[in-house]
């Protein structure tokens, strides 16, 4: 089988804010020192809905990265690129919209939730249609294991599962596959090679699992085996096709929907968010405007949390003790919603002080952040790379 690997992006559209951090950003950190880690800036997709004003992608983009940085995103540990300086997203697009149903994009519940949401612009365009398959792209390019996103995209990994199986359906029947797969048998030596073949009839005729798997960590430490053989032995014990693409699955945070200021999903696009490195007092002001349980006219009012946004903020930034406070308190009148902001000004404020302090020398130094995505790019590329030469092939295109 492929080596587990995490694929994840974000659209330079402006200023990462607190739900981008801890519905992506926070995992991106987590898993970059625990598996290969590629993260990208998705320019092209911030063209599907800003292909009228492309202003804000340039500079966003260089933001963003510092913004990743900024947040622990470590690029000794992680790929850091961009999108369209790996053309192969835009190829390996190209050829899955072949085959990918039209009715597949027209279903993804964020093509008609966005046109409705973002009414001023005019989104029936082709590439915004388009915009979950070339997602697909450029996670199945990398044959990515894991995608750790926000829960708005869950239903865009669920498609890429359904592209990548399609794909394999189609085009994993390698002409000569039998005879190659036989072949790659040889190659096992004599005495794993019988192994191979008594537990591949015993799973294909009894069923047995344990026979499948046995063999499939046979061929994990068959050291001699090329990738592609490897691949075909791997296809044959299950019957007689290749995977050539992986299936995806989706990694979610704890706060995988981080309200915003008003309760509603935090988004750039609603006004309601909070920016990773937002200025002190933007951010004090913020909360201390922020609206909260509309039944709690006056100070002596009691408030129910479960009706106020703020309660949303101490659920991700509060401990049980400050919660237990902010329960009774605002229960009982006994506590204003400018106290009860209070922690939660506190604790958005020390989690951005660090983030602060790392981004500074790349403030300082932009030289640096261009030779982290110089580097990203050439790496990704050449990963991008041998995934298109396997699908060039597949589809008949290997000349
Ligand atoms: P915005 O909604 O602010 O315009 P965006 O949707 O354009 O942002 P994306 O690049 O699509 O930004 O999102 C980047 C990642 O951040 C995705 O994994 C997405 O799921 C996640 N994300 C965005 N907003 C939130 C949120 N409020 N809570 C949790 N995760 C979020
Ligand atoms: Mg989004």
């Amino acid at each position: 089988m492929y080596p587990d690997r995490v694929v994840s992006g974000m659209r330079p559209t402006g200023a990462l804010h607190l739900g981008h951090y801890h519905g992506a950003l926070k995992n991106w950190v987590k898993l970059q020192s625990e598996l290969p880690c590629l993260f990208f800036v998705a320019d092209w997709h911030a063209l599907t809905t800003h292909y009228d004003d492309p202003s804000v992608i340039e500079t966003s983009t260089w933001e963003m990265v510092i913004d990743w940085l900024a947040a622990g995103v470590d690029p000794s540990q992680s790929t850091l690129f961009i999108q369209s300086r790996v053309p192969e997203h835009a190829e390996l697009h190209l050829l899955l919209s072949m085959a990918t149903p039209l009715g597949w994009l027209e279903r993804v519940p964020t093509y008609k939730d966005q046109q409705e949401k973002l009414a001023d612009r005019d989104l029936a365009t082709y590439g915004f249609l388009g915009y979950p398959l070339l997602q697909a792209a450029d996670v199945l390019i990398y044959r990515a294991s894991q995608v750790p996103v926000g829960e708005d995209q869950i239903p865009h990994i669920e498609m890429m599962r359904e592209i990548s199986r399609r794909f394999n359906h189609l085009y994993g029947k390698e002409k000569g596959f039998e005879e190659k797969a036989r072949e790659a048998v040889k190659k096992l030596g004599s005495k794993r090679s019988k192994l191979y073949q008594e537990l591949r009839t015993q799973f294909q005729e009894q069923g047995n699992e344990e026979a499948l798997e046995q063999a499939k960590a046979m061929l994990d430490d068959a050291q001699n085996l090329s990738m592609i053989d490897r691949e075909r032995l791997f296809g044959y014990l299950e019957g007689s096709r290749k995977l050539i693409l992986t299936e995806p699955q989706a990694l979610l945070t704890e706060a995988s929907r981080l309200p915003g200021l008003d309760g509603a999903k935090m988004s750039k696009s609603y006004g309601n968010a909070i920016a990773l490195r937002e200025d002190k007092d933007s951010v004090t002001k913020k909360v201390r405007t922020m609206p909260t349980d509309p039944q709690r006219v006056r100070r002596t009012d009691p408030g129910d949390p479960g009706k106020c946004p703020v309660w949303q903020f101490h659920r991700v930034y509060s401990d049980d003790a400050v919660r237990q406070w902010v329960d009774k308190g605002c229960r009982s009148a006994g506590i204003g919603c400018l106290e009860c902001k209070q922690p939660v000004i506190d604790a958005i404020l020390a989690e951005q002080q660090p983030m602060l302090e790392r981004a500074q020398q790349y403030i300082d130094d932009p030289s640096l952040v261009r030779a982290i995505i110089a580097d990203g790019c050439d790496t990704a590329r050449k990963l991008a790379q041998d995934t298109m030469r396997d699908v060039r092939e597949a589809m008949g295109l290997g000349y």
